[in-house]
């Protein structure tokens, strides 16, 4: 059975592009980059290079560019950095929004203990925060702002430029978790007025393991929150570096960001293909989030009567990959802090389908997952008024 691939908001296979670079890489026999001999200073080469290319995508300078071991350690060492500097003085506040991965929530929930104070902005039922909401919020005592560029979930892309200037003329900091959006949209941190983003290698078709977190130059004075020991990243990141990792990732957003414009244009009018038949198709099935300010692969729904665990497990007998919602929570039985901040009740929010496609979707891939959504959603409805 040919399988149809529709969770690429959880990770995306490795593009040619990234495998083609890495095997390149590993026959050239990269050393330790830090070494002073001629097989450290390819993997030397090879690092910067990669550093440049990623840099130049987001419109940055490489010194701006840290590279980690993925999104979740991104936003982490972001928040820490952002922490660490107003551990004394009148600077204790932080303004986060309600939608934020855990990459970015876990990290914010343990800083009460420390002293330091989370508001949550709004955010509207069509799953876009206002920077007019981030405003109101703004305190004299806050340091930090962060909002994502696109959610996980529902795939609102939001007004991150808009906040960022807002954030830069009342002089606090902000964070901007992009690992949705990087490879997907174009991304300029100049435009957005970010003191950080975080990005993710595998989300964009580069290999897991690898990330990167972008840091202002002159912003802060000291990056924490990664790991520390040797001075690698120029101090800000200890642990020989993933060279190949790195290679693979700038080959990755390099074809990405090549072909961004027509992947786009061909992405998002199969999403609105999907969308547009599963609410033809599936009844009960209502969209999450606002219908064009998304995320060209996104379509996530709540279909009334149906719960989206065994729905993705009867897709998946079915041939398809798909998700009841973040890869990250999945067992959680709660309802996705998403859903419940853009107004679904626990009970809608237990009920939702996250179908992300991709460049590789074809217009029969689509049309089957239509069929098939709609079948699953049938038999399982079935099955709960069988008893
Ligand atoms: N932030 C967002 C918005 C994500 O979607 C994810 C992963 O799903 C992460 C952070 C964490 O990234 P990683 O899996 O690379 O640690």
């Amino acid at each position: 059975m040919k399988r149809i691939y529709a969770d690429s908001a959880a990770t995306t296979p490795l593009c040619a592009a990234a495998a083609k670079a890495m095997s390149e890489y590993y026959e050239l026999g990269g050393g330790n980059p830090s070494g002073l001999y001629a097989e450290a200073r390819t993997a030397k080469d090879a690092l910067e290079r990669s550093r440049a290319v990623i840099a130049e995508w987001i419109g940055a300078k490489p010194s701006e560019i840290i590279f980690t071991s993925g999104g979740t350690e991104a936003d982490n060492a972001a928040i820490r950095t952002a922490v660490e500097p107003n551990r004394s003085g009148d600077k204790f506040h932080i303004v986060a929004s309600p939608i934020e991965h855990h990459a970015v929530t876990k990290p914010l929930g343990s800083l009460y203990e420390e002293g330091f104070y989370v508001d949550r902005c709004g955010v509207g039922n069509d799953g876009v925060v206002s920077a007019d909401d981030v405003a109101r919020a703004i305190q004299p005592e806050t340091f930090l702002v962060s909002v994502m560029t696109a959610n996980n979930e529902i795939g609102t892309v939001q007004p991150v430029e808009e906040i960022g200037e807002l954030c830069r003329s009342r002089g606090v900091l902000f964070h901007t978790d992009a690992v949705q959006a990087v490879g997907h949209i174009p991304i300029d941190v100049r435009k957005i007025k970010c003191d950080f983003l975080a990005a993710s290698a595998h989300k964009f078709g580069g290999p897991t393991g690898i990330g990167f977190l972008y840091v202002r130059d002159g912003c802060v004075e000291h990056v924490y929150g990664t790991p520390v020991g040797g001075g690698q990243e120029r101090g800000r990141r200890a642990g020989t570096e993933n060279v190949a990792g790195a290679v693979g990732m700038a080959a990755a957003l390099d074809h990405a960001m090549t072909y961004c414009k027509t992947t786009g244009y061909l992405v998002t009018t199969l999403r609105d293909r999907l969308i547009d038949g599963i609410l033809r198709e599936v009844p009960g099935a209502v969209l999450n989030g606002d219908r064009e300010r998304r995320l060209p692969g996104n379509a996530n729904f709540c279909i009334e009567g149906v719960t989206g665990e065994p729905l993705v497990l009867l897709l998946d007998e079915a041939g398809i990959s798909a998700s009841s919602g973040s890869a990250c929570t999945t067992g959680n039985t709660e309802g996705s802090h998403v859903l419940r901040a853009i107004g679904r009740t626990p009970e809608e929010s237990r009920s939702a389908l996250r179908l992300t496609i991709s460049g590789d979707t074809t217009q029969a891939d689509v049309d089957e997952i239509i069929r098939a959504v709609r079948d699953c959603a049938a038999k399982l409805r079935g099955m709960s008024k069988g008893g």
